[in-house]
């Protein structure tokens, strides 16, 4: 397959935008300065102001504008019940009437692109007819910046027939989930990347989606919260067909997961199996060969719709960067981070934004250790559980469980994560651009962001070998200080 060589693409780029209006004391373009912006923070606080505090704060040379998601990670302003930052409207988008958060696409809808789909309707009302492309882009342009379109895999239940596209859990139910395995969903994410490819002059296009296969799911195998065993994806009429195409026995893996269901919810009344929680768990696997096979199932459709997005953007244009957002759950637990083997994905990966928010990370590991301590861990300690993660995943001894929320991990963390995916990728032709944290919202006791921490976050990833850094989540929750943190890095680097 043909590889695009992202550093020349990058250098061509910017040659471009230099040629259309020089800048006198345009940087070198040599690393990747993003970050992730949501519509409404340009609509309160208008374009070039954004674009303005971006360029001085933190020599952003990247946009990831938030194009579409019904989820307020990246979209929306800050979080109702997190302190508002010292920008931006002083107000929650919470309740009801104009502006109140809803999600969708925040670009205009071409139809054109969504025939083969029932998800048609997905505009996100809340600006009216504002697309943030539209805004955003001539302006950007102008200034030299670059501007990938970012979205993610999060959806609503209120969507007009999005039942349609649903996964479905193991007890039959449908999820809010979408199944990338049914050809209403693959379709609109093929539109969609081809929408923005054509209907706008970007640079790169950005999908993240922030889930896992059933096994892992039914373990309580992440940060999150759930918990019950037979809701868990994905076990629809796709899903089982491909299954069988690829010899898994459909009927023993659902026994399999049966068995499973009934392993999870006896730990969770506190009934421990004779031969203790681990054991029984490998008698199920060794038993059961098909709870990994539809483990890997799931993640091989995920895989492989990287690869159909990958390919349908070249075949638009070749010169728009395709990368994926990695999930944070890749920093804690060791079955997600085998799921993702760069080496499988970089030839589909013109970038990869893999997630090492430390100052969250703290409070969602100690999440992570009481979740699967309910589990397969139920019989170990959870600070040697927690120790047992810090040997397996390879970092440094960060704090002990009850300080670990209040502390957050260090910059080492960031340095390692970064090190070991540059060291996966090397051979390829894949930009590493670590997520790093800016005032994610963490519990009110949890740790909080700092210049300092996050300065040193920044200064470890390009130590490491970092093409780039993107500032996350979203503009929108950062506080100024925090953002100029990152700049006082970029400056010290010689990269402003
Ligand atoms: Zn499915």
């Amino acid at each position: 397959m043909t590889q695009m060589n992202r550093r020349s693409f990058l250098h061509t780029a910017a040659a471009g935008a230099l040629a259309a209006a020089p800048l006198p004391a345009a940087p070198p373009a040599s690393k990747m300065i993003g970050i992730q912006v949501g519509a409404v923070s340009f609509v309160d606080e208008g374009v070039e102001p954004v674009l303005d505090e971006f360029q001085q704060d933190a020599s952003i040379n990247t946009l990831f504008v938030a194009t579409f998601t019904y989820g307020r990670g990246i979209a929306g302003r800050q979080v109702p019940g997190s302190p508002l930052p010292d920008h931006g409207k002083q107000q929650y988008d919470n309740g009801s009437g104009p502006g109140t958060f809803h999600g969708g696409s925040y670009t205009r809808i071409h139809s054109q692109y969504y025939k083969d789909t029932v998800l048609t309707d997905f505009r996100a009302p809340e600006f009216g007819d504002y697309d943030v492309l539209e805004a955003v882009l001539p302006s950007a342009r102008k200034r030299g910046m670059k501007t990938i379109c970012w979205f993610e895999d999060v959806w609503s239940p209120g969507v007009p027939n999005v039942r349609q596209a649903q996964e479905r859990n193991f007890d039959g139910t449908n999820a809010t989930s979408l199944c990338f395995n049914n050809p209403n969903y693959a379709n609109w994410l093929l539109g969609t990347v081809e929408d923005y490819a054509r209907s706008y002059e970007i640079d790169g296009i950005m999908w993240g989606s922030e889930r896992q296969g059933a096994f892992s799911n039914a373990l309580r195998g992440s940060l999150g919260g759930g918990g019950d065993p037979a809701k868990v994806t994905c076990f629809c009429d796709f899903c089982e067909s491909k299954a069988r195409q690829r010899g898994i026995n459909v009927e023993r893996a659902r026994e399999g997961f049966q068995a499973l269901a009934n392993f999870v919810q006896a730990a969770r009344n506190g009934r421990r199996p004779v031969d203790g929680f681990y054991v029984t768990l490998w008698r199920l696997m060794l038993r059961y060969p098909e709870l990994l096979a539809w483990e890997m199932l799931w993640t091989d459709s995920l895989r492989e719709t990287y690869a159909a997005i990958h390919s349908r953007v070249k075949s638009v244009k070749p010169s728009i960067g395709v990368g994926w957002h990695i999930w944070h759950n890749n920093s804690f637990n060791p079955i997600y981070r085998a799921e993702q083997d760069l080496s499988v994905l970089a030839p589909h990966s013109d970038f990869l934004k893999m997630v090492m928010y430390h100052n969250c990370a703290g409070e969602r590991m100690a999440g992570y250790i009481h979740n699967i301590g309910q589990t397969m861990f139920a019989d170990v300690p959870q600070q040697e559980l927690l120790d047992f993660h810090y040997r397996v995943l390879d970092y440094k001894m960060e704090k002990n469980l009850a300080q670990l929320p209040a502390s957050g991990f260090t910059s080492d963390y960031v340095y390692r994560e970064a090190k070991r995916a540059r060291e996966a990728l090397n051979g390829t032709n894949t930009q590493l651009w670590p997520g790093i944290d800016i005032d994610i919202p963490t519990a009110a006791a949890s740790s909080k962001s700092t210049p300092e921490g996050t300065r040193d976050a920044v200064l470890a990833a390009f130590r490491a070998g970092a093409d780039g850094v993107l500032l996350s989540r979203k503009y929108s929750e950062m506080r100024l200080a925090n953002l100029r943190g990152a700049g006082t890095a970029i400056r010290q680097l010689g990269l402003a």
